[in-house]
């Protein structure tokens, strides 16, 4: 038995999930996950923070054009609210006044709320940092905490409202084409679709491999984080999350507890990654070096993969050498802050159609987010890509 559907989905992560959410009002969607769970992979580990001022200008694109959908979701969407006020703070230390300078610049290009923090605020709003080398921080008060889990499960419910499915323990082991149609064999079932989207997260470019097409040098990175017990004398549910002005740790409250992590970003093959032991003994060094937290041991560790393509934007579009391959990769450190206005203009790009009026008035166009763009010959590593994140 064959099954025919129009859009066939390969991975239920938040990537998968989103441009699920938004094409199954428009046609038969299958979404297809080799987990016996959706979200069991980076989307399960992230930090759930949404900063409009992180990544390159293409992610700060994205991410605004998601705040919109992510703060006031259609009724039915979810119960709770997806996001809820966290703030953010980029905290420099001496020598770091050039970086510090840097994260103010593209916060103020962003928000006109921006902050610029005295040595002596910083501390007052994280009066756990060390002030003797403090030299101030940039604050993005609208920086917010995201319900992960309710934004991926309201995606997936609503992809089964309109009639999609999620089909888990399917993972896809051939892809084939004939004629207008591709034919994949996924679990212990066989599908037809016109349009095959590749969003299968840290393993894209061994879907593409499955598929005959060119991999988009999809490169997964390892980055560790841990749960540990706040200081019992101060209240730090209020805290803004603090990030180091270099993205080499961050802290942040996280219902009751603290979330901290070495901001690691070590290149491994895609896998059930795991955290080392290194990342974390690094992380509690760095974070007892920049402030008095005493961190005796983590209740909980764990560590996820974070996937980019070379010049660090998103990919959405179809592959401009296989008909009907859609790729939707590339999330890098950005996937569910950018899921909303991703989701619904990769939707709007499989169906044939141009860029969704919302996303495109902030300047996101069919060509920033194209694969194509990869393989360029002009394809350099651009000026605002952050590589290392
Ligand atoms: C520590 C950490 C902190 C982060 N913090 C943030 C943050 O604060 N804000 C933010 O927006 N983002 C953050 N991220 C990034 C975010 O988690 C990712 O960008 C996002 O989850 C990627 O989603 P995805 O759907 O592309 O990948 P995944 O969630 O990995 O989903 C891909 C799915 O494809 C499936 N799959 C693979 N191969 C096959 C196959 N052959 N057949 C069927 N299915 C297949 C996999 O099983 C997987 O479920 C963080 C990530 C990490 C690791």
């Amino acid at each position: 038995m064959i099954e025919h559907v129009d859009f066939l989905i390969i991975g239920a992560g938040i990537a998968g999930a989103s441009v699920a959410y938004w094409l199954a009002p428009h046609g038969r969607v299958v979404l297809l996950e080799r987990e016996s769970q959706p979200g069991y992979h980076s989307t399960g580990r992230s930090a759930a923070l949404f900063m409009e001022s992180y990544g390159t200008a293409q992610v700060r694109a994205l991410t605004m054009a998601s705040r919109a959908f992510l703060q006031a979701p259609p009724a039915g969407f979810s119960e709770h609210p997806l996001l809820s006020p966290r703030g953010a703070v980029f905290v420099g230390t001496r020598g770091q006044e050039a970086l510090l300078e840097r994260h103010w610049a593209v916060l103020r290009s962003v928000t006109d709320r921006a902050q610029r923090l005295s040595p002596q605020q910083t501390h007052a709003m994280l009066p756990v940092l060390r002030a003797e080398a403090l030299i101030g921080g940039v604050y993005e008060p609208d920086a917010a905490d995201m319900d992960v889990h309710a934004i991926h499960q309201g995606y997936l419910r609503g992809m089964r409202r309109h009639g999609g499915r999620l089909v888990c323990n399917a993972e896809v082991r051939a892809l084939s084409r004939t004629g207008a149609r591709w034919r994949v064999d996924a679990g212990d079932a066989t599908y037809e679709a016109p349009v095959v989207l590749n969003a299968a997260g840290a393993w894209v470019d061994a879907i593409a491999q499955l598929a005959g097409a060119e991999p988009l040098g999809i490169e997964a990175r390892r980055r560790s984080a841990f749960v540990f017990e706040p200081p019992r004398d101060i209240d730090t549910a209020g805290w803004p999350m603090a990030i180091g002005a270099d993205e080499d740790w961050y802290f942040k409250p996280d219902a009751g507890m603290m979330l901290g992590s070495p901001a690691n970003a070590d290149p491994v093959p895609p896998q059930d990654v795991q955290p080392e032991e290194l990342d974390i003994a690094m992380a509690i060094h760095k974070l007892e070096e920049v402030s008095t937290l005493v961190i005796r041991r983590p209740t909980r560790t764990w560590a996820g993969l974070r996937s980019f393509v070379a010049d660090g934007d998103l990919v959405g579009g179809f592959d401009d050498r296989l008909p009907g391959f859609f790729w939707v990769a590339a999330q890098g450190g950005y996937g569910i802050q950018t899921s909303a206005a991703m989701g619904e203009t990769c939707a709007a790009l499989a169906r044939g159609l141009p860029v969704p009026p919302h996303s495109a008035s902030f300047g996101l166009t069919a060509e920033m987010l194209s694969p194509a763009r990869l393989r360029a010959p002009a394809t350099a590593v651009r000026a605002d890509a952050q590589p290392a994140h």
